[in-house]
C-alpha cells in the first residue's frame, strides 16, 4: 500500500515543532513528502511541480502562532491549494450545470471511446428527467430530454444510446450510420425545436487515440450547435494520460466542464487534479457507477479530501 498525503504529512509535522515561521528550509522536507505522494496518486509531473510550488510560494513567510505547530500551517495550506486547485477558488456556482439558454439547452459530449461518453448521456438524461438540475443552488425542475446519437463510425453506439434512453424514459431520436454527423445534429435540432424539449444531449464520436480528424468533426457539430454546455468526458483509471488527451480536447474545443467517470474504480484520484489542472475548466460531475444513477454532482472538497487519503 502506498503511504497516503495525510500519513506522509503527520509525520513530517511531529518533526517540525518549535519554529516560529515556515522557511525554505524547513518546509523541504514535507514538500518533499507531498510530491511524492502526489505522483503515487497518478498526478501528472508538470501538475505536481507547479502544485508544490505553488503550495511553497503561499506557506514561505506564513506566521505560525504560538501553540500552532508549523508543520501543522503548513497541512492547512496544502489542504487549501489542493481545494483551490479541484475548483473551490471558482466559486461555488462552478460545477453547476448552466441550462441557461433559449431551450433547448444542448449538451455535447466530448471524448475518447470507452471514456464513459454515452453511459454519462444516459445518466445526465435520467438526472435532468428527474429534476436534479440545480442553478444557483435551487432545483430548477423536471426537464423534458432529448438524446441523439451522432456516432456514425459505430452502429452499435448508436443502438447502445437507444438502450440506455429507454433505461432512463427518455427520448431517443434514431439516427443512421449512414447519415452525415453534422446532418444528424440538425436534424436533433430541429426536432428539439419543434417538440419543445428542454435539453438537448448529443453523443458524440470517440477514438481510441486522438486524432485530428475526428477533432475537426467535434469541433463542426459544436460550431453547428452552439452548445449551452460541452463536457469533456474523461475515465478517472487513465490517471497521467488524462493530461495529454484534456490537452487536445481543451485546444480543440472550447469545453465548459469536466465530467469524470469510473472514479468508483480508481482510489487515488490524481486524474481530477491533472485535468483540472490542464483545462482550467471546472469538475461538474464524476461517475461512480456502471448503474444510470451513478452519477454525483461535484465537490472540490470531497476529491481533495480522496486525493488527501
Ligand atoms: P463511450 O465509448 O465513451 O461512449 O463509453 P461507454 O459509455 O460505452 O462506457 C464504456 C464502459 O465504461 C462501459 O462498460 C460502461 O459501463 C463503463 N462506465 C462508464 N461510466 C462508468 C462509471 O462511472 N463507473 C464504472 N464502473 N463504469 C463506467
Amino acid at each position: 500500500m502506498f503511504e497516503n498525503l495525510t500519513q506522509r504529512m503527520s509525520r513530517v509535522v511531529k518533526t517540525m515543532r518549535g519554529q516560529a515561521r515556515l522557511t525554505e528550509s524547513n518546509t523541504q522536507e514535507m514538500l518533499r513528502e507531498v510530491r511524492l505522494a502526489l505522483l503515487e496518486a497518478d498526478v501528472a509531473l508538470p501538475v505536481v511541480r507547479d502544485f508544490v510550488a505553488r503550495v511553497k510560494e503561499k506557506a514561505l513567510g506564513v506566521e505560525v502562532a504560538d501553540s500552532l505547530n508549523p508543520g501543522q500551517a503548513l497541512v492547512g495550506v496544502v489542504h487549501q491549494e489542493l481545494t483551490n486547485l479541484m475548483g473551490a477558488d471558482l466559486g461555488d456556482d462552478a460545477s453547476e450545470l448552466s441550462l441557461a439558454a433559449q431551450p433547448p439547452a444542448i449538451i455535447l459530449m466530448a471524448g475518447l471511446q470507452g471514456a464513459g461518453k454515452t453511459t454519462t448521456t444516459g445518466k445526465l438524461a435520467k438526472w435532468l428527467s428527474e429534476g436534479g438540475h440545480v442553478q444557483h443552488g435551487r432545483k430548477t425542475g423536471k426537464k423534458k430530454v432529448l438524446v441523439v446519437s451522432a456516432d456514425v463510425y459505430r452502429p452499435a453506439a448508436i443502438e447502445q444510446l437507444k438502450t440506455v434512453a429507454a433505461q432512463v424514459g427518455v427520448e431517443f431520436l434514431p439516427s443512421d450510420p449512414s447519415q452525415k454527423p453534422a446532418d444528424i445534429a440538425r436534424n436533433a435540432l430541429d426536432h428539439a425545436k419543434r417538440h419543445h424539449f428542454d435539453v438537448l444531449i448529443v453523443d458524440t464520436a470517440g477514438r481510441l487515440g486522438i486524432d485530428e480528424e475526428m477533432m475537426r468533426e467535434i469541433r463542426a457539430l459544436y460550431d453547428l450547435l452552439n452548445p449551452i454546455e460541452t463536457l469533456f468526458v474523461v475515465d478517472a483509471m487513465q490517471g497521467q494520460d488524462a493530461v495529454n488527451v484534456a490537452k487536445a480536447f481543451a485546444d480543440a474545443l472550447p469545453l465548459t466542464g469536466v465530467v469524470l467517470t469510473k472514479l468508483d474504480g480508481d482510489a487515488r484520484g490524481g486524474a481530477a487534479l491533472s485535468v483540472r489542472h490542464v483545462t482550467g475548466k471546472p469538475l461538474k460531475f464524476v461517475g461512480v457507477s456502471e448503474k444510470l444513477d451513478g452519477l454525483e454532482p461535484f465537490h472540490p472538497e470531497r476529491m481533495a479530501q480522496r486525493v488527501l487519503g
